[in-house]
């Protein structure tokens, strides 16, 4: 009962069990990269020192696979460890770090010891510290190549290559995306459901049918409620008419005013 989707960065298949956009996290950091490098050109502020540094840092995250690969992602008990730990003080410069950033003293361990509080100027120059060039004769030098190249296309570009490429249009595309995706999914559900449409089956125990065999929601998350039934329904163009009485309920097509 899937149904395969292409990631809107690479064209590459979806894992079922993340039913969103992107294949992987990676996908939409660099995606979310390229919106912003398209804008700063937009901005006029591309040779900006700033934007500069910003640029080599968001590049070199990239370079090493992605800022926020999901083992890198600090859970919020430790942020709260990690705080009081230090203080909220900067454990490089010792100013107040309220804002600052929790970061890896070094690799990506999320353990207590390799996690330090660092103010923002403090993090952005270690991390610019740690920007190295990649070894000529490096594996991955060959790979980021054909990364650089795609990436600089995608920016240069006048006119956006991928629909993820629009800053001005993506968020509302994104939303535009994922409907559609839904849709779509649920279209495909609609030889499960139908048969049970037509035994006047109510929202309630279509529901319990679906997680009983165990179809997955659209999210791939949580099991069917009836609200996500009803969507289902409306999804394959059909208006629910529940009696109380009978505890049945009737499925129409929408009636669609050719006028
Ligand atoms: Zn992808
Ligand atoms: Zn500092």
């Amino acid at each position: 009962m899937t149904i395969d989707f292409p990631c809107v960065n690479c064209d590459g298949p979806i894992p079922w069990v993340r039913k969103k956009v992107y294949c992987t996290p990676f996908c939409r950091e660099q995606a979310k990269h390229i919106r912003w490098m398209r804008s700063t050109i937009e901005r006029g502020v591309w040779e900006d020192p700033e934007i500069a540094e910003a640029r080599l840092i968001r590049i070199a995250h990239l370079n090493s696979g992605g800022y926020m690969p999901l083992g890198r992602r600090i859970s919020i008990e430790s942020r709260y460890a990690i705080y009081e730990k230090y203080n909220d003080l900067c454990a490089s410069c010792g100013v107040n770090a309220l804002n600052g950033e929790i970061d890896h003293i070094s690799g990506s361990s999320n353990s207590l010891d390799n996690l330090q509080l660092l103010c923002s100027k403090c993090h952005r120059e270690k991390t610019l510290a740690n920007i190295h060039p990649i070894p000529e004769d490096s594996l991955r030098r060959k790979e980021i190549k054909i990364l650089h190249d795609e990436i600089r296309a995608r920016i240069n570009s006048p006119k956006p290559i991928r629909d993820c490429d629009n800053h001005l249009s993506w968020s509302e595309k994104e939303l535009e995306i994922t409907k559609a995706r839904r849709v779509e999914y649920h279209q495909h559900l609609l030889s499960f459901i139908q048969p049970l449409m037509i035994e006047k089956m109510n929202v309630k125990t279509i529901a319990k049918k679906l997680n009983d065999a165990k179809v997955s929601t659209y999210s791939g998350r949580g099991s069917w409620s009836r609200e996500r039934v009803r969507e289902l329904i409306a999804d394959n163009g059909f208006t629910i008419e529940y009696s109380p009485r009978t505890h049945q309920s009737e499925y129409t097509p929408f009636q669609r005013d050719p006028l």
